[in-house]
């Protein structure tokens, strides 16, 4: 049964509403005054974070731009570089907040097929050691990306090469619980060699705000002053840190149900001549339709109680809390209805 919800909402994973576990949770948090490190919630969803993914600290920051912005800020001094995907979050979602708070530039590339940088690649852009050119100081990847969980080979491979180069590596990690889940495989393996990892607890997890930033002890000392530079510093922050521990707690095994809804949606869909289905990655369908085609599309699915969000050439569909089993099976129908409905015209 679908909860919360009056309509299917596939735009994204951050459309889902608080459990009523979290909803309790967040009514009796202890707080304190999270900006002297004294909020008890706040200090036990870090904790239980740095636990998992194997870090020796944590800070909660309300999103996970404001995460990713600290971790380069803390990485980077103004005038250095940083490398990543031509379409990553960290690059071109996020306002351009690197260059405008921190004076650090990036150096974006392509993303491979499967989510990951070429490391080839990475190696001919960093720059040498003469006063022409920047310091290219890190290189950020993302995972899971645009629903793909990057290779764990892939992820060693990186570590090392980043070792070897003498940059640092961070990961927006935003649904790396996805990725977790996905390859079945503690989430300690995929961060393992990270120098930083930004986890969003308001994706797939389901929890209302926040995201949580992982590091050495020394880095995440940096990251606090920059949390406060940014305005980031929450005082009692434990009631919606309490939904943060629920999340983790309630929302990381749950999230293979997102996965089969996206696995059933997808197969369905395939069925559909004419659509060009790519996927499911983890909680993602991808469908590659004409801009004319998609806008059509859209407004036939919300008369009929769907929301989707086309991009320039693309639909992309999410699953998640808010979906359930016999939504998948309505979204594939409206979808048939309407591309019979073409036919027929
Ligand atoms: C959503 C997202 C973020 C940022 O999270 P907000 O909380 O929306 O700021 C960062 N990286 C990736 C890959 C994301 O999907």
């Amino acid at each position: 049964m679908r909860i919360f919800f009056t309509v299917i909402d596939l735009r994204s994973d951050t459309v889902t509403r608080p459990t009523p576990t979290m909803r309790a949770a967040m009514a009796q948090a202890e707080v304190g005054d999270d900006v002297y490190g004294e909020d008890p919630t706040v200090n036990r969803l870090q904790s239980l974070i740095c636990e998992r993914l194997g870090f020796e600290a944590a800070l909660f920051l309300p999103s996970g731009t404001q995460s990713n912005l600290c971790a380069l800020l803390t990485h980077c001094r103004r005038g250095d570089e940083y490398v990543a995907g031509q379409t990553a979050h960290a690059y071109r979602y996020e306002g351009g907040g690197a260059a405008i708070v921190g004076g650090i530039q990036p150096q974006p590339l392509e993303f491979q097929i499967d989510g990951t940088l070429d490391l080839d690649e990475v190696a001919a852009v960093i720059k040498p050691n003469d006063p022409h050119f920047t310091n290219t100081r890190l290189l950020c990847l993302e995972n899971t990306q645009w629903g793909k969980a990057l290779p764990l080979d892939y992820l060693q491979r990186a570590v090392s090469f980043a070792r070897t180069k003498g940059l640092l590596l961070h990961l927006d990690g935003a649904r790396i619980f996805n990725a977790s889940v996905a390859q079945n495989v503690d989430v300690c393996k995929i961060t393992r060699g990270f120098d930083s990892v930004s986890v969003c607890l308001s994706k797939g997890l389901g929890a209302p705000v926040g995201s949580v930033l992982c590091g050495s002890t020394e880095f995440i000392e940096r990251a606090h002053r920059w949390r406060k530079v940014v305005g980031g510093g929450m005082r009692q922050a434990g009631i919606v840190a309490a939904a943060g521990i629920v999340a983790l707690e309630e929302g990381v095994d749950r999230l293979a149900e997102d996965h089969a809804h996206a696995a059933a949606l997808a197969d369905g869909l395939k069925n559909i001549d004419e659509l060009s289905v790519d996927g499911p990655h983890t909680n993602m369908v991808f469908l590659t339709l004409s801009p004319i085609v998609a806008q059509d599309l859209k407004v036939y699915v919300r008369e009929r109680g769907i929301i989707v969000a086309p991009t320039a050439d693309r639909v992309r569909l999410v699953t998640h809390l808010g979906v359930c089993t016999e939504d998948v099976s309505t979204v594939i129908n409206v979808c048939k209805d309407f591309f019979a409905t073409r036919k027929a015209a």
